[in-house]
Protein backbone atom coordinates (compact mmCIF):
# COMPACT_ATOMS: atom_id res chain seq x y z
CA UNK A 1 0.00 0.00 0.00
CA UNK A 2 0.90 3.12 -0.43
CA UNK A 3 0.08 6.16 1.46
CA UNK A 4 -0.61 9.60 0.17
CA UNK A 5 -0.22 12.91 2.47
CA UNK A 6 -2.72 14.77 -0.15
CA UNK A 7 -6.29 14.78 1.36
CA UNK A 8 -8.68 14.86 -1.46
CA UNK A 9 -12.20 15.98 -0.42
CA UNK A 10 -15.75 16.36 -2.24
CA UNK A 11 -19.02 18.07 -0.96
CA UNK A 12 -21.25 15.76 -0.73
CA UNK A 13 -24.82 16.61 0.95
CA UNK A 14 -22.80 20.20 1.78
CA UNK A 15 -20.52 18.49 4.01
CA UNK A 16 -16.92 18.81 2.82
CA UNK A 17 -15.90 14.74 2.43
CA UNK A 18 -12.68 12.99 2.55
CA UNK A 19 -12.21 10.53 -0.61
CA UNK A 20 -9.52 8.17 -1.46
CA UNK A 21 -7.48 10.56 -4.02
CA UNK A 22 -6.34 7.07 -6.08
CA UNK A 23 -9.71 6.38 -6.42
CA UNK A 24 -11.41 8.09 -9.32
CA UNK A 25 -14.98 9.87 -8.70
CA UNK A 26 -17.44 8.17 -11.67
CA UNK A 27 -20.65 9.76 -13.03
CA UNK A 28 -23.18 7.13 -14.52
CA UNK A 29 -26.49 7.08 -15.99
CA UNK A 30 -29.17 4.58 -14.84
CA UNK A 31 -28.60 2.28 -17.46
CA UNK A 32 -24.66 1.77 -16.82
CA UNK A 33 -24.47 1.84 -13.12
CA UNK A 34 -24.23 -2.37 -12.90
CA UNK A 35 -21.38 -2.01 -15.28
CA UNK A 36 -19.87 1.05 -13.69
CA UNK A 37 -20.16 -0.45 -10.72
CA UNK A 38 -18.04 -3.61 -11.76
CA UNK A 39 -15.56 -1.51 -13.15
CA UNK A 40 -14.75 0.31 -10.22
CA UNK A 41 -14.29 -3.07 -8.48
CA UNK A 42 -12.04 -4.70 -11.29
CA UNK A 43 -10.11 -1.15 -11.58
CA UNK A 44 -9.68 -0.12 -8.45
CA UNK A 45 -9.83 -2.91 -5.88
CA UNK A 46 -12.85 -1.21 -4.09
CA UNK A 47 -16.28 -1.20 -3.43
CA UNK A 48 -17.27 2.51 -4.17
CA UNK A 49 -20.21 4.40 -2.33
CA UNK A 50 -22.78 5.84 -4.89
CA UNK A 51 -24.50 9.23 -4.49
CA UNK A 52 -27.15 10.97 -6.23
CA UNK A 53 -25.48 13.09 -8.35
CA UNK A 54 -27.20 15.92 -7.22
CA UNK A 55 -26.02 15.36 -3.54
CA UNK A 56 -22.59 16.08 -4.71
CA UNK A 57 -21.01 19.26 -6.13
CA UNK A 58 -19.80 18.15 -8.67
CA UNK A 59 -18.87 21.85 -10.35
CA UNK A 60 -16.85 22.15 -7.10
CA UNK A 61 -15.12 19.03 -8.29
CA UNK A 62 -14.86 19.89 -11.89
CA UNK A 63 -17.18 17.70 -13.25
CA UNK A 64 -20.00 17.29 -15.42
CA UNK A 65 -23.58 15.57 -14.70
CA UNK A 66 -23.08 13.38 -17.73
CA UNK A 67 -22.77 9.96 -17.59
CA UNK A 68 -18.80 9.29 -18.33
CA UNK A 69 -19.84 5.99 -19.90
CA UNK A 70 -22.91 6.80 -22.75
CA UNK A 71 -22.81 10.91 -22.18
CA UNK A 72 -26.53 10.72 -21.05
CA UNK A 73 -27.79 12.73 -18.26
CA UNK A 74 -26.05 11.36 -14.94
CA UNK A 75 -28.04 10.02 -12.02
CA UNK A 76 -25.53 8.57 -9.44
CA UNK A 77 -22.03 9.44 -8.42
CA UNK A 78 -19.29 6.72 -7.20
CA UNK A 79 -16.48 7.29 -5.15
CA UNK A 80 -14.55 5.85 -2.63
CA UNK A 81 -15.15 8.20 0.83
CA UNK A 82 -12.34 7.30 3.23
CA UNK A 83 -13.25 5.86 6.18
CA UNK A 84 -16.57 3.98 5.05
ZN1 LIG B 1 -24.69 5.81 -19.39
Amino acid sequence: MTTSNQDKTIRIQGKETPIHAEHPVRISCMECIDRELDDYVNNYEAAPDTFKVDEVDTDEAGLEKKCMVCGAEGNIALLHVKGM
